[in-house]
């Protein structure tokens, strides 16, 4: 069998403990064979990060400009116990964290659906695909701790030297503080990524946030949304038959656990970061939720929503067997093949990526799954596998369906 030929690279960035050992039997056993890969690789695992004073995260980023499509293995985060164990120079910002302040743009998650992974939500019956506003707010915000009595404020001093100041608080005694910031071209960017894909992919879509309460932060993202719409959407979602709809986060979360599903649901970087996981849990597993950054320049990274499945990580070099879920990985690299197709005109490339996840689906729906959906599934005689011989299924059966085609 040829093997499929790519004209342009993908961005590689490899990335740490479970992941990166998932990572590598991907492209062994489903990627190598099959397709002739053309990468430009960078080592985002958390020691070559530390070698290069994190510079390889930036080139990484610069890189997926360049090319437009990047897949992305995760990656540790530093902490505190992270700099001991790794003996780190400095606790390294988080990749994630880096890469999305260099592309800026929207985050979608989609969780993967089978037939015999329920929702633990009865009446979800299609997928809500979250989308995360990537830039700002408590993930790029200075803080500071109070010692003690004395006043806080904010103050903006302008290009003149005009300043304008608003008391935070009065304190009467030691507390903390915290200074976030948005920007009016990224709120925009996060709207209108949010409307086209929604229209992409015939859905509704749902903003929330706590306007009642931030009344001129989060009421500023809900005039965007609105804007955005009544300009550049409202014919095309009426043509399409989908609806804009805005709600407080609170009534948001109520109706989310009482819908059908079928929408994206567009939310600020913090609720997006926080609900993704909730709900990626209660479709079965934070295993099934695959990831991509769509930065408004047109540039895209996929990964896996997942972290690097450190509890794993620590039984495998003990030599135990692991079944750690590849899913969320594989449907990065897909995702990554098919959007490189789509963009330079190459349909197998786009057809291996489909029939890469078709494999994979298929797999488990024939019963054989990692532990983590073993223990879930409804199917009656489901087969747990180690991570190594669920990807070689998926090998057997993608090698199966290439032949068909
Ligand atoms: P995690 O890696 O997502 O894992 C949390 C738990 O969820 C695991 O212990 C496992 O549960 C289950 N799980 C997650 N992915 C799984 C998979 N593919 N297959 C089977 N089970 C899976 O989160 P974490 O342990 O909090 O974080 C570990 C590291 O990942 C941290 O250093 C963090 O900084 C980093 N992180 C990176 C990213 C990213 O790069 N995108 C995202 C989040 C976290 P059981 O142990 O019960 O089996
Ligand atoms: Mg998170």
């Amino acid at each position: 069998m040829d093997k499929i030929t790519m004209n342009t690279p993908l961005v590689e960035m490899d990335g740490d403990e479970m992941t990166r050992v998932l990572w590598k039997m991907i492209k062994d056993e489903l990627i190598l064979p099959f397709v002739d890969l053309k990468t430009e690789y960078y080592d985002l695992g958390l020691k070559h990060r530390d070698e290069t004073g994190d510079r390889v995260t930036i080139d990484a980023a610069n890189a997926a400009k360049k090319y437009g499509v990047a897949v992305k293995c995760a990656t540790i985060t530093p902490n505190k116990a992270r700099v001991e164990e790794y003996g780190l120079k400095e606790m390294w910002k988080s990749p994630n964290g880096t890469i999305r302040s260099i592309l800026d743009g929207t985050v979608f998650r989609t969780p993967i659906i089978v037939k015999g992974i329920e929702p633990y939500v009865r009446s979800w019956k299609k997928p809500i695909v979250m989308a995360r506003h990537a830039y700002g707010d408590v993930y790029k915000a200075a803080e500071m701790r109070i010692p003690g009595e004395g006043t806080c404020e904010l103050v903006f001093k302008d290009a003149d030297g005009n300043t304008a100041a608003e008391v935070i608080h009065k304190f009467k005694g030691p507390g903390v503080v915290q200074g976030m910031h948005n920007l009016d071209s990224s709120i925009y960017s996060f709207a209108r990524s949010c409307f086209a894909y929604a229209a992409d992919q015939r859905m509704d879509l749902w903003f929330a946030s706590k306007d009642t309460i931030s009344k001129k932060y989060d009421q500023h993202f809900k005039l965007i949304f609105e804007e955005i719409y009544n300009n550049e959407y409202k014919e095309l979602f009426e043509k399409l038959g989908i609806s804009y709809f805005y709600t407080l986060i609170d009534d948001a979360v109520a109706r989310v656990v009482k819908s059908e599903g079928g929408f994206v649901w567009a939310l600020k970087n913090y609720d997006g970061d926080v609900m993704s996981d909730l709900v990626a849990s209660a479709f079965g597993s934070l295993a099934m939720m695959t990831s991509v950054l769509v930065s408004p320049h047109g540039y895209y990274e996929y990964e896996a929503a997942h972290g690097t499945v450190q509890r794993h990580y620590y039984r495998y070099l003990k030599g135990e067997q692991t079944s750690t879920n590849p899913m969320a990985t594989i449907f990065a690299w897909s995702g990554a093949f098919k959007k490189r197709g789509e963009m330079d005109g190459n349909p197998a490339l786009v057809k291996f990526g489909s029939m890469l996840e078709q494999a994979s689906i298929d797999v488990i729906e024939s019963g054989k799954m990692t532990g983590d959906l073993a223990s879930i599934t409804t199917l009656p005689d489901a087969v747990s596998l180690n991570s190594k011989d669920f990807i070689r299924e998926i090998r057997a059966r993608l090698t199966v369906l290439m032949a068909e085609s």
